[in-house]
């Protein structure tokens, strides 16, 4: 049976219920599971004709076991899942695996919604009620939002940089009422995080039951790992086939470790292109072995990717034998050899991240933003330096839909990408939302007030 444990390792180890419901663990380690399960033969002989929630749930059933079984999971994920993942071939075989089309756009969705239901579960079972604390750089706020707007037994506190998120992305978020409480912070999305981590760890707070739906979470991982073997199913032989090369624009490392978990569970994957944007605090540890963080972080246009220490690096870090405590202090080094042998770490800048969405679609017509343009602009830097891996089946993520970013992508293609109808009409609707500074006793005082009872 998988179990959970902290990559600080001074708390027991818990089942999955626990660690969903904490977030964090108490010696404010992340829960990493053990063993990783194995994808069973079967599993990877039937993979490709099985729909996406179906699969979801066939891969989470191990990570789950005496906590939800595949009867409750077929459930979750039928109810999660129910629109499209395309895959998108550009140009020989090389892929877009679109992770846009859930109802906030962007590939936060497949977690979030998961866990939302996952959560509700627990939480409806046990008589509980929780206080979901989450930091945002845009994305996870707004699909943690809509992904628990109206459960019962959850109010959420969404937390997010004023300057640093598009007015779409904002009202994303801010337009929901209901349980869904968010605050403009005035400062960077490492300071919401840091406010965040602050109230979890202050003993005065335990009381209102928080947790976090940030990527800290576990459950924010799991799910990020079945469209790996997704894509995979559709677009080469699981069981005998060659490896593929995977990229995957990153912040906070979760997706990441989402296609780590399925790399370790058994999926064939050459090399994990770690695309970054100008944050590169990642590439250079990777290049050095020795890790600083960027503070603070550096704007980008991939503003979801702004984030100057990654909070699951330590579970990169523990994957591959070593030890990163929470502040990013390195006090074991992991294997370097075998991270570098796995995963290619790349920054890519602003111009390139523009001159890449201009030229795939120039060239191909696909319409990139700017996530997945890291991502497609690592991945080809990955192939001009390793040639001998121009024929392996390609597969770049891209983990916001276009229509997000629309002044950025007319500039630079001459077209409107079409709204998909998770964002229409959210221009109009009313906006509410609450400011503060990068305070954390005025935070305290709020979440006391609003949430003792
Ligand atoms: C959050 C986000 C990322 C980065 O994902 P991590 O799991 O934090 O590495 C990339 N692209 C988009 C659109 C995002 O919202």
């Amino acid at each position: 049976m998988t179990i959970y444990y902290s990559t600080n390792r001074r708390v027991p180890e818990v089942a999955l219920d626990q660690a969903l419901l904490v977030g964090q663990a108490g010696d404010r380690g992340l829960y990493m599971p053990r063993p990783v399960p194995q994808f069973t033969r079967e599993l990877l002989s039937r993979a490709r004709d099985l729909p996406y929630a179906e699969l979801a749930a066939a891969v989470l059933e191990p990570y789950a076991q005496g906590v939800f079984d595949r009867e409750a999971l077929e459930e979750i994920c039928q109810d999660a899942y129910n629109y499209e993942v395309p895959l998108e071939q550009v140009h020989q075989n090389r892929h877009l695996l679109r992770l846009d089309r859930g109802p906030t756009a962007s590939f936060k969705d497949f977690a979030a919604r998961f866990m939302g239901r996952a959560l509700d579960r627990l939480v409806r079972a046990r008589g509980q009620e929780l206080l979901i604390l989450t930091a945002t750089s845009g994305d996870t706020g707004s699909a943690i939002a809509h992904a628990f707007y109206g459960l019962q037994g959850i109010r959420v506190v969404v937390l997010f940089p004023l300057a640093e998120v598009s007015a779409r992305q904002r009202k994303q978020m801010t337009t929901l009422g209901g349980n869904v409480t968010t605050i403009a912070v005035e400062g960077k999305f490492d300071d919401c995080q840091a406010l965040v981590k602050q109230a979890f760890a202050d003993p005065d707070l335990a009381r209102l039951n928080l947790s976090s739906a940030n990527s800290i979470n576990i459950g924010r991982l799991l799910p990020q790992s079945v469209y790996y073997l997704y894509a995979v199913s559709r677009l080469a032989d699981l069981a005998g086939g060659e490896p593929v090369v995977f990229s995957v624009p990153s912040g906070n490392f979760g997706d990441l470790m989402g296609g780590l978990l399925a790399f370790k569970g058994g999926l064939k994957v050459a090399r994990f292109v770690v695309a970054t944007n100008a944050n590169d605090e990642v590439p250079r540890f990777f290049a050095t072995g020795r890790y600083q963080k960027i503070v603070p972080s550096i704007d980008c246009i991939s503003n979801a990717m702004n984030v100057g220490h990654p909070s699951n690096l330590a579970r990169l870090v523990d994957l591959y034998g070593g030890w990163m405590d929470e502040q990013g202090n390195l006090l074991e080094p992991p294997d370097m050899d075998a991270i570098r042998r796995d995963l290619y770490a790349v920054s890519i800048d602003d111009d390139l991240t523009r001159a890449t969405i201009a030229e795939v679609y120039r060239a191909y017509g696909a319409i990139l933003e700017p996530h997945g343009a890291v991502g497609w602009a690592g991945l080809m830097r990955y192939l001009e330096e390793h040639p001998e891996d121009d024929r392996l089946v390609a597969i770049s993520l891209e983990t916001a839909h276009p229509a997000k970013f629309p002044e950025e992508i007319r500039a630079l293609t001459g077209i409107d990408p079409p709204l998909p109808p998770s964002l229409q009409g959210i221009e109009t609707r009313s906006e509410q939302y609450g400011h503060m500074g990068v305070d954390y006793p005025w935070f305290k005082e709020f979440l006391v007030h609003h949430y003792t009872h």
